[in-house]
């Protein structure tokens, strides 16, 4: 015989997570919630890999209402996930981002996006190159035509920590989680009926979600279904700065933002070190048991470009590398979200991208709204569901790092 839950999530990392914590303290939600999670360890869950960083500026109203609830809720996690002595503070910093433009195109997109973002309330001001040699006198600022400055809302946060705070919120509110890895979907015709574990369990279900992060496809399959996502390795690096420019900022009290360099490169300040990271050059789906780092892009793409926006990025040395997965959505690079019109007690919540940590409350939010009034009644991510997959239809974001 199969235990019953009404809703069994596939995953429980942040996207789980939170999409277990928004259902289970949803008003009129009193039903069971099982969360499945393969590897409690989550050392390969991309959001324990994740540099843990939000910002408003995309070129999509919708993505920057996501990450404007996100910032909300990200500075206020302590307040709304305290539960008894314990009040999860995320550690919000907010250094804001800086995308800096060298060509006439990058220069028309940032354009282009600030007019979207400043339509949103974001806080966001272009600079003429004087203007940002004058806020970060460590750049060199020579071949950029305009800047683009995130002066609040923008930042970076406890990435595990956010996810713990979900998860333990999810718990308390009566949530189970169990190890184990789901490895088949029972369909009836359009619906998910169970869900057979690795363990032997077979759990009947009557809402089914999808937050598998970057094995997202593999679980679709499972169902028949098919979605375009698969895993791309992203290699973070560590740096120790010799003399660091860190506190020589005029603005936001000396801080210096997460800069996007025309090249694709970004770095951020992350405690006494940097962060940085780039865009592979041969970007394609990778074995999704690869975490194998990509050492030389530091030296032969990274360190070039950094050296040469600043002095005090030329001594820098590598303190620590790892490589972890995007969710790659080969379509659009956006999220999906939302049922399958085929199957629609399958929630699928994937494909984030590259920008999913930041989108975790908002899209727990609004997957806990489609299971408990079958509407979004908050933010409308109706532009992010399903149907476009299947007509081909991108939802393009632009800015994706
Ligand atoms: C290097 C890097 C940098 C990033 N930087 C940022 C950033 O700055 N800002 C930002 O917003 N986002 C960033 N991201 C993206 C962000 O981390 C992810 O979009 C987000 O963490 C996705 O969360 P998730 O829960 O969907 O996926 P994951 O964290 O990968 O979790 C999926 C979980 O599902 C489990 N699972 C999978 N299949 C099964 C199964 N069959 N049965 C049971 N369990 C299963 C896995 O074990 C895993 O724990 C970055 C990602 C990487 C890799």
């Amino acid at each position: 015989m199969s235990e019953v839950y009404d809703v069994v999530i596939v995953g429980g990392a942040a996207i789980g997570s939170s999409v277990a914590c928004y259902l289970s303290g949803a008003e009129g939600f009193d039903g069971r919630v099982l969360v499945v999670e393969r590897d409690p360890s989550y050392a390969q869950a991309s959001t324990a890999l994740s540099a843990a960083s939000i910002r408003t500026q995309f070129s999509n109203a919708i993505n920057v209402a996501i990450s404007q609830y996100g910032a909300e809720v990200i500075r206020d996690f302590a307040r709304c996930m305290a539960s008894g002595e314990d009040a999860p503070d995320l550690n919000f910093h907010e250094g804001g981002y800086l995308y800096l433009a060298a060509t006439p195109d990058q220069e028309r997109t940032l354009r282009e996006n600030h007019a979207v973002q400043r339509a949103c309330g974001a806080d966001v001001v272009l600079w003429s190159p004087e203007e940002l040699a004058a806020a970060f006198p460590h750049l060199r600022t020579g071949d950029i035509r305009l800047a683009s400055y995130g002066q609040s809302g923008e930042g970076w946060f406890d990435n595990t920590g956010l996810m713990n705070g979900f998860r333990n919120r999810a718990r308390a509110q009566g949530v189970d989680y169990i190890r184990d890895e789901v490895t088949g979907l029972a369909r009836a015709g359009s619906r998910i009926t169970h869900v057979t574990l690795a363990s032997g369990r077979r759990v009947s279900c009557g809402t089914l979600v999808n937050a598998a992060g970057p094995r997202a496809a593999q679980v679709a399959r499972m169902a028949g279904l098919h979605i375009p996502v698969e895993p791309r390795k992203r290699t973070v690096f560590l740096y120790d700065c010799a003399r660091s420019p860190e506190g020589s900022a005029r603005v936001n009290h000396g801080r210096l933002p997460l800069m996007i360099d025309p090249s694709g490169v970004y770095c951020r300040p992350e405690g006494h070190y940097f962060m940085t990271q780039c865009p592979p050059e041969d970007d394609r789906a990778v074995d999704v048991g690869d975490f194998e780092p990509s050492h030389a892009e530091f030296e032969e793409r990274i360190w070039p470009v950094l050296a040469a926006r600043s002095e005090a990025f030329e001594a820098i040395k590598v303190i620590r590398s790892w490589a972890g997965h995007y969710a790659w959505n080969r379509l659009d690079q956006n999220m999906i979200v939302g049922p399958h019109p085929e199957v629609p007690n399958m929630l699928f919540a994937n494909g984030f991208s590259g920008h999913g940590l930041q989108q975790a409350p908002a899209t727990g939010r609004a997957i806990a709204e489609l299971i408990v009034h079958g509407a979004y009644r908050t933010l409308d991510l109706s532009p992010l569901g399903v149907d476009r997959i299947l007509t081909g239809t991108p939802f393009l974001e632009k800015n994706v790092i």
